[in-house]
């Protein structure tokens, strides 16, 4: 479990120690300093940066992202940096290597042709973006309808903000530790079986593609009865 974060938020040590119990696995957290995040390996981030979101990033590699935009980081490559950071204990045969951030990480996704922002990103290293928890799974359209509003009108979006915040998670929330954990679970779950979503809308492996979906699933702690069953077997 590598901390990968810029800022304090998710606590790494622990979110390894939850893991390892949940699994009965042996999980720990890296420590190697700022050396081992991504922005301390030499100016590589950089390369990993998507600048047009509309193209898949072998069509746009090299290019300079516009200035202005929210910054997105293409998860396949931060994966393969991952690989160069983690070294080569990370090979997909050795341990599951899983990369905790608070960059905004996406995948290009063929079917809209479009980047979408994931909180997770299961592979061997895995990622895991809290920035991407908040931005990727929409908010309830009550509050996109509100907030189109407000900003039509000139009216108080700050309101509209503090009347629908319990509703997704906000960057810092107190919930975002549990989802990280659901996430967690699901990275695990994908080295584990291949596998790293369930279809039951209650259970934390859910591909939640709502706020109200990740608060109510994937943060909620719980498995259904057949994730429950297979976890039981494989600890
Ligand atoms: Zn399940």
């Amino acid at each position: 479990m590598h901390d990968w974060q810029a800022r304090a938020g998710i606590d790494v040590a622990a979110l390894a120690a939850f893991l390892g119990r949940a699994l009965g696995v042996e999980a720990s957290p890296v420590s190697g300093g700022a050396g081992m995040r991504p922005d301390g390996a030499g100016g590589a981030l950089g390369a990993c940066r998507v600048a047009d979101v509309k193209r898949p990033f072998w069509r746009q590699r090299g290019e300079a992202p516009r200035d202005g935009g929210v910054a997105l980081y293409d998860g396949h490559e931060l994966l393969r940096l991952a690989l160069a950071v983690a070294g080569p204990g990370a090979s997909p045969r050795g341990a599951l290597h899983v990369m905790v951030t608070d960059l905004l990480v996406g995948t290009y996704d063929d079917a809209d042709a479009r980047y979408h922002a994931r909180p997770v990103v299961a592979s061997n290293p895995s990622l895991l973006s809290t920035a991407s928890a908040v931005w990727g799974p929409a908010r309830s359209r009550r509050y996109y309808g509100e907030a189109m509003a407000a900003r039509a009108s000139g009216g108080d979006g700050a309101a509209v903000e503090a009347a629908h915040a319990a509703e997704h998670l906000v960057e810092g929330d107190a919930r975002m530790a549990a989802a990280i954990r659901g996430y967690a679970m699901q990275a695990a779950m994908y080295a584990l079986t291949g596998e790293a979503f369930c279809d039951d809308a209650s259970c934390c492996l859910h591909d939640a593609h709502w706020q109200s979906g990740v608060l109510s699933a994937v943060a909620s702690g719980q498995l259904c009865a057949a994730h429950g069953a297979a976890i039981g077997g494989l600890t």
